[in-house]
């Protein structure tokens, strides 16, 4: 199932494996502890605040604010075939952070740390083995 993403090695996948099946079908997902409501995203089987492991899923909207950024010119082993790529860390609105590629409706010269950015999930069809995953982009206009 996490084959999807291609270069997964270090989520406890077998228990957030769903999270892929959102991803898919375009829905952001965090978790919710069911004991002490502390919320995550990416989603976490095992809750960092008091280790329970019952948790459910919930949606994010993938508004946020961008909390760090770095261009990519020399990628690591098995992104090489991707040359520069920019890479953004984003405070979701409803809690948690994310790391996504910085999508093309944000040009390098207007990045701006605490900008308001729209997370946007893709089927990336293109390049093997990444097929899934998600962009950085300014918000639509109201
Ligand atoms: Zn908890």
């Amino acid at each position: 199932m996490f084959s999807w993403f291609g270069k997964v090695s270090f989520v406890p996948y077998t228990k957030v494996s769903d999270f892929a099946v959102h991803l898919r079908e375009g829905r952001l997902m965090g978790s919710e502890c069911s004991k002490c409501g502390f919320a995550t995203f990416p989603p976490r089987a095992d809750c960092p605040e008091c280790r329970s492991a019952d948790f459910t899923y919930r949606q994010v909207s993938g508004r946020g604010t961008l909390f760090t950024w770095s261009r990519i010119d020399a990628a690591p082993t098995g992104f090489e075939d991707l040359g520069t790529y920019t890479v953004a860390v984003v405070d979701l609105e409803e809690g948690g952070r994310l790391l996504g590629w910085l999508g093309d409706s944000i040009a390098e010269s207007d990045i701006q740390i605490g900008m308001s950015v729209q997370v946007v999930p893709r089927i990336f069809e293109e390049i093997e083995p990444i097929k899934l995953y998600y962009t950085v982009e300014a918000p639509a206009v109201d």
